[in-house]
């Protein structure tokens, strides 16, 4: 690990701690979506064993600190949980920026692209009325580096990151 690492490992430790979550290293994305993730109930944050992961972990943790239980079931209640979810993948990373120890760079910025283009996609809705969802599509930008920053399973979904993340810059620009 190189200073970094540790420097980043010691402080996602450190907000787990606060948060009175668990870090588990056992997420292994072999295969499907078993990469780091949050589980909100318990939680508990799988992250991978062998790399620092860090605005993945800062995001993961980001749920544990954000995301409403009793919100998510009042959305489902009423059909908007998909909407929820994606405003749900927004604080969370919101929470990564506002408790990380750097600004994002370029690969960060990539990132928050790519997940919240894949919730736009498969939630079929782009929520720029809420502040959060705007105020993260403002922050990456029209450009981002999605094409160097796409892991082996977000490969196939290229072109869709890139037209939604277009599209998103549009309607975040007009309200
Ligand atoms: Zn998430």
């Amino acid at each position: 690990m190189t200073t970094q690492d540790v420097r980043d490992k010691a402080h996602i430790e450190a907000l787990a701690n606060e948060l009175g979550a668990h870090l588990i290293y056992d997420a292994t994305n072999t295969g499907g979506n078993d990469g780091p993730r949050a589980q909100i109930e318990l939680r508990e944050v799988h992250l991978r064993p062998s790399v620092v992961d860090y605005w993945a972990a800062l995001h993961e943790l980001g749920h544990i600190a954000t995301t409403e239980l009793d919100a998510r079931k009042i959305a489902y209640q009423y059909g908007l949980l998909g909407v929820q979810t994606v405003i749900d993948e927004a604080r969370a990373w919101q929470w990564a920026l506002d408790n990380a120890n750097r600004p994002p760079d370029a690969a960060a910025k990539a990132d928050i692209a790519i997940s919240m283009a894949s919730y736009f996609y498969s939630h079929a809705t782009i929520p720029v009325a809420d502040p959060t969802v705007a105020h993260l599509i403002r922050l990456v930008g029209p450009n981002p580096a999605i094409d160097e920053n796409l892991d082996e399973y977000s490969r196939p979904y290229r072109d869709v990151a890139h037209d939604i993340w277009t599209r998103a810059n549009a309607l975040a620009g007009a309200v």
